[in-house]
């Protein structure tokens, strides 16, 4: 297959609409009955790329723009920096000179940033409806409620939450109060390893996937040492002896577009692309990461693929506008890189960030009406930050 068929077979191109009518309530859930405030430029304005250069320009130094790498490519041009949440988050705290740091990204990543920048800092989410579907799977009360449920079993002071950068500043905070730390998809297997010297057990949140795929691979657990807590059931559907008896709990959660890749996808792929490189991320699941050649985070896979001789021919696992961009980038070097599912799979709620709500962002900055501002209460972002640190005093 030809570079050129490689990319062909991507199947895809990013829509340049917004896939829900926001503040219309055609999501209440997701939309948090947010409205967006103000009239959007239209999607089809022939201006609109002049009018975020200007708008930016004019706010110069006093805005700083991050963009996460699953965004559109008609954000991420005005990007200043690009990078995962973490990464994106020191940045930004890196320029205490901006007033404003306009988060391109999804809520924990905004709420993230908020709790790492400085007090005159703001952060702001150019559309407020941008969440995350795995954030979403652990809420405060369910957590505090799952807390019981191992208070009751006799564990609790026994076991050390570990979350998962993707997640709210609630489930962040509740960690810090714990004793727990947060984790990255790079630095999951440090922190477990520290987890582990502090405690018996881990309660991990909210990816299943990351916790579990984690636990095997890095750290030699079996599967039997995982058990999965559902909120939605009773003490999580599991037994008090079950609980006692588990190394790692994981909370019943996922990433809606890494969880959607299967073993079919693999071995599809395979038979496709004789020669090919399987490179998935670890909130695929168990049995996908198991098939997989390579398994790493969003940073492992672009420096993976900057390495790759010449000729070389990769599957990627991971959100397809990341994966269009590198294929495209790396299209004249003749590696070839194609999606590892035919399915569309863009994160439906990063790509609520596009082009008109940028521009509508930087005009309201630039005409200093404050919008969409991110803002962490101070307990929660206390106790979320005392997780951060220790993530970030990891051996
Ligand atoms: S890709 Fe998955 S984890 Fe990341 S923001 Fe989208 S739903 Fe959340």
């Amino acid at each position: 297959m030809t570079t050129a068929q490689a990319r062909q077979d991507l199947a895809v191109q990013p829509t340049p609409l917004a896939l829900l009518l926001l503040g219309r309530e055609a999501d209440t859930r997701s939309e948090r009955g947010v409205e967006c405030p103000g009239d959007l430029p239209s999607p089809s304005d022939p201006d609109l790329v002049a009018r975020a250069r200007a708008a930016k320009e004019k706010l110069g130094e006093k805005v700083f723009v991050l963009g996460h790498h699953y965004q559109r490519d008609e954000v991420i041009q005005f990007a200043d920096v690009t990078g995962d949440s973490f990464k994106l988050a020191r940045d930004a705290a890196a320029r205490p000179g901006a007033e404003y740091i306009v988060f391109c990204g999804v809520h924990f990543m905004a709420e993230s940033a908020d709790i790492l920048t400085g007090d005159d800092q703001k952060v702001v989410l150019p559309d407020l409806a941008a969440g995350c579907s795995m954030a979403d799977m652990a809420t405060a009360e369910q957590v505090a409620e799952c807390w019981d449920v191992l208070t009751d079993a006799g564990i609790a002071e026994r076991v050390v939450p570990v979350s998962y950068m993707n997640s709210s500043a609630d489930i962040k905070a509740f960690t810090g109060k714990h004793g727990g730390t947060i984790c990255t998809s790079s630095n999951a297997e440090r922190a477990l390893n520290w987890a582990f010297e502090q405690g018996e057990q881990v309660l991990f949140l909210p990816d299943q996937h990351l916790g579990r795929n984690t636990a095997v691979r890095d750290l030699g657990l079996s599967l039997e040492d995982c058990v999965l807590y559902n909120p939605h059931k009773p003490n999580g559907g599991l037994t008090a002896e079950e609980l006692r008896n588990a190394k790692m709990i994981l909370w019943r959660g996922h990433c809606s577009v890494h969880g959607r890749f299967s073993l079919d996808s693999v071995n599809d792929v395979r038979e496709r692309v004789p020669g090919v490189n399987v490179l998935v991320h670890p909130e695929c699941k168990h049995e996908v990461v198991s098939a997989a050649d390579y398994v790493g985070s969003t940073e492992y896979i672009i420096k993976m693929l900057e390495e790759a001789p010449s000729g070389s021919k990769w599957a990627i696992g991971t959100e397809l506008n990341l994966v269009q961009r590198l294929a495209n980038r790396f299209a004249a070097d003749d590696k070839e890189i194609v999606f590892l599912d035919k399915t569309v799979c863009f994160c439906s709620t990063m790509n609520r960030i596009d082009l008109p709500h940028l521009v509508w962002t930087l005009e309201s900055l630039a005409e200093g009406k404050e919008i969409n501002r991110i803002q962490v209460e101070k307990e929660t972002a206390d106790f979320a930050q005392l997780a951060l640190e220790r993530m970030l005093a990891l051996p």
